[in-house]
C-alpha cells in the first residue's frame, strides 16, 4: 500500500464522495449511486437511483425505501468494480445487514466504517477488522466514561427489573431505537425466558425482517392487536418518541427503561426522566474505538461523528494522524 496524493473520499454538498469509482457513501442529498452502509435513517435516505448494500439489510432497506427503489444487495467479501476503484462490503457488527466499505485505488485503500460495534451481537455479524491506509471511524461515544458491561449483563438486569415490576404487579416499558436495539433486546433475552413479549407497531414491523432473516428472538405480540390486554408483569418494547405519548395509558401503572449507550451516565439518566437506564449501545466504547483504529493499521483516521476532538487527540499522541470529517451522521439519539 503506497501513500495517496488526492483523498480517496471527500466530503461534498452531497455527501461523502469517491471521485475515483464516482460514487457515494451515505449521501445526504438524491445522488445517482449510494453505497449504504446501513439503514438507520441518518445513513439510508430516499431519492437516489441506486442503493447498493449488504444483502442481510435488504428486507430493511425494502420497507424504509419502497418496493419501487433501485436496490442491489451484494455479499459481503465480494469486490464490484468502479470504474479503477475496487470496492467491497464488510460487516460492521452494528445491525442487521451493517456494513464498513472499503475501497481500493491504484495501490491505496480506505475504509468507511459507518457506525460499528465490537461487542457480540446475536442479531447480526461480527465486526471485521479490514487492514486499510485511511480509517473513517465514527466517534460516537469517544470518551473515556464510555465504557460497555457486557450485553449478557445487560440482559440480566432487564430481566430482573421484569421479574420485579411483575412482582409489584405493573407494566415495564422498556423504550429502545426500533431498528437494531430492540431485536437485540428480543434475541438477549432467550438466554433467560421463552414469554412473549409486547410490542409498538414501529417496533413489531422492524422485528418482523430480523424473523425473516432468521434472527431468533423471544415471541411477541402487538399492542393493541388484542381487545382488553392486561398488562400487570408484561414487557412492552417501544421506540423512545412513544414517552409521555396516549399510547402509553393502556399500561396503566408502570416502570419506564431505556436501552441506550447514554445511560452510562447517571446525569444523562435523571434528564431523561427514565426510572432505569440499561447500558446496552450498538456504537464501539472508548477502549473500542482505539482498538479499531489501531488494529485497522491506518495511518490517517478521519472521525464522522460523535466526540472526535477526545478521540482525535489521543490518536495524535500516539502517532496516527487524526481528524474530523464535517457530516451529517447522527449519533445514538
Ligand atoms: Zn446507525
Ligand atoms: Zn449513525
Amino acid at each position: 500500500m503506497s501513500s495517496d496524493p488526492e483523498p480517496l473520499i471527500t466530503v461534498t454538498a452531497n455527501g461523502l464522495y469517491c471521485r475515483a469509482g464516482d460514487f457515494y457513501i451515505d449521501p445526504w442529498q438524491p445522488v445517482r449511486t449510494a453505497v449504504i452502509t446501513h439503514a438507520h435513517a441518518d445513513h439510508l435516505r430516499a431519492g437516489s437511483e441506486g442503493y447498493i448494500l449488504a444483502r442481510p439489510g435488504l428486507g430493511i432497506a425494502r420497507q424504509r425505501l419502497g418496493d419501487d427503489a433501485g436496490i442491489t444487495p451484494v455479499e459481503y467479501g465480494v469486490p464490484l468494480t468502479f470504474g479503477p476503484a475496487t470496492v467491497s462490503l464488510h460487516p460492521a457488527g452494528h445491525i442487521l445487514g451493517s456494513a464498513q466499505v472499503r475501497i481500493e485505488h491504484e495501490g491505496t485503500v480506505w475504509v468507511v466504517s459507518g457506525d460499528y460495534k465490537r461487542q457480540a451481537d446475536p442479531t447480526c455479524a461480527a465486526f471485521e477488522v479490514v487492514s486499510c491506509d485511511s480509517f473513517i471511524s465514527e466517534a460516537t461515544f469517544a470518551l473515556p466514561v464510555y465504557r460497555w458491561p457486557t450485553p449478557a449483563q445487560v440482559a440480566e438486569e432487564i430481566f430482573r427489573w421484569w421479574r420485579t415490576n411483575r412482582e409489584r404487579g405493573i407494566a415495564s416499558v422498556l423504550f429502545c431505537y426500533a431498528l437494531g436495539k430492540a431485536q437485540r433486546v428480543l434475541a438477549e433475552l432467550r438466554a433467560f425466558t421463552d414469554e412473549p413479549v409486547y410490542l409498538h407497531g414501529a417496533v413489531a414491523s422492524l422485528v418482523e425482517v430480523y424473523r425473516s432473516a432468521g434472527v431468533l428472538m423471544l415471541p411477541t405480540r402487538q399492542v393493541g392487536t388484542e381487545r382488553k390486554t392486561d398488562y400487570r408483569g408484561a414487557l412492552i418494547l417501544a421506540p423512545p418518541g412513544a414517552i409521555g405519548s396516549p399510547w402509553m395509558r393502556r399500561f396503566g401503572e408502570h416502570s419506564t427503561g431505556f436501552c441506550s449507550g447514554w445511560m452510562r451516565v447517571r446525569g444523562d439518566r435523571r434528564r431523561r426522566g427514565y426510572d432505569r437506564g440499561f447500558v446496552l449501545s450498538d456504537h464501539a466504547d472508548w477502549p473500542a474505538l482505539i482498538d479499531t483504529c489501531k488494529a485497522t493499521g491506518a495511518k490517517r483516521i478521519l472521525l464522522t461523528h460523535g466526540y472526535s476532538d477526545g478521540l482525535s487527540r489521543y490518536l495524535n499522541e500516539q502517532g496516527i494522524a487524526a481528524g474530523a470529517l464535517q457530516t451529517h451522521f447522527g449519533g445514538e439519539e
